[in-house]
């Protein structure tokens, strides 16, 4: 995939949407942040533009709108709200992100206990948003497992994502897309086996908590 392509985070200006901005600003590609309001947007685009400046890299192909217009303005777009507002944010974009790939990175965590593994009765945050979107829309189950500190950090990480989805071309650019962010992606199969990636964020969590870190997970036997 070209990195010509437009790729807009909705609800972005939160930890995971604003580390996945500047990975990929920071790969070339052109990024809108979206936010349910443009003064949020342009706040999390401005604070992108100042940290992107300082370490000297070009971000003017950073914009900011509200959702709506970011998911029409997308090539492909990322969903990075809590799932607490998954369905309804979902539910309101239907129709703009017909025809596109949407990269769902929710967890289906149920506070207050985020360590324990709960996911929905439909098996996972993925498999809801293919029902809410229908099989014109790609979606694509991808970074889970990935810590949002380690994202904004910047630099090369040493941790891998496992990408779950129905066509395996969407996968495929999906997987281009975790590369240009620094990371290794893997085909994993179906938007079902999303559920096993969603349940393992728990696991994450817990483990965090335990050793006091920002645990990834990291495949083994495995060649790119
Ligand atoms: P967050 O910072 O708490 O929130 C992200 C954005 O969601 C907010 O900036 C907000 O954007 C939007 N939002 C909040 N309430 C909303 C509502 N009622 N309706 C619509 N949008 C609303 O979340 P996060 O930590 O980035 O996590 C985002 C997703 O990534 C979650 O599904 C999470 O499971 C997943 N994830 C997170 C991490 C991590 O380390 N944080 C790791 C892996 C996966 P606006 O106010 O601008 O609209």
């Amino acid at each position: 995939m070209s990195n010509s392509a437009v790729i807009a985070i909705l609800g972005g200006t939160g930890n995971l949407g604003t580390g996945l901005a500047r990975r990929w600003a920071q790969a070339g590609y052109r990024v809108i942040i979206g936010s349910r309001t443009q003064e949020k947007a342009e706040h999390a685009v401005a604070e992108l533009k100042a940290l992107m400046d300082e370490r000297g890299v070009d971000a003017v192909a950073v914009e900011a709108m509200d959702n709506q217009s970011a998911a029409e303005a997308a090539d492909i777009a990322a969903l990075t709200v809590p799932f607490a507002h998954h369905r309804s944010t979902l539910e309101s974009l239907r129709g703009a992100l017909q025809g596109k790939i949407l990269i769902d990175v929710t967890v289906p965590l149920v506070p207050p206990k985020v360590a324990r593994v709960q996911l929905p009765e439909e098996g996972s945050a993925g498999q809801i948003a293919q029902e809410i979107l229908g099989d014109d829309v790609k979606v694509v189950s991808a970074f889970q497992n990935v810590a949002a500190v380690h994202l904004q950090e910047g630099s090369e990480l040493d941790c891998d994502v496992l990408v779950c989805g129905n066509n395996k071309e969407a996968r495929a650019t999906v997987i281009n897309l975790v590369e240009a962010a620094g990371l290794r992606g893997f085909h994993a199969g179906s938007i079902a086996n999303a559920a096993a990636v969603e349940a393992m964020t728990s696991l994450l969590i817990f483990i965090n908590k335990q050793y006091q870190c920002h645990a990834g997970i990291k495949l083994t036997g495995v060649d790119e």
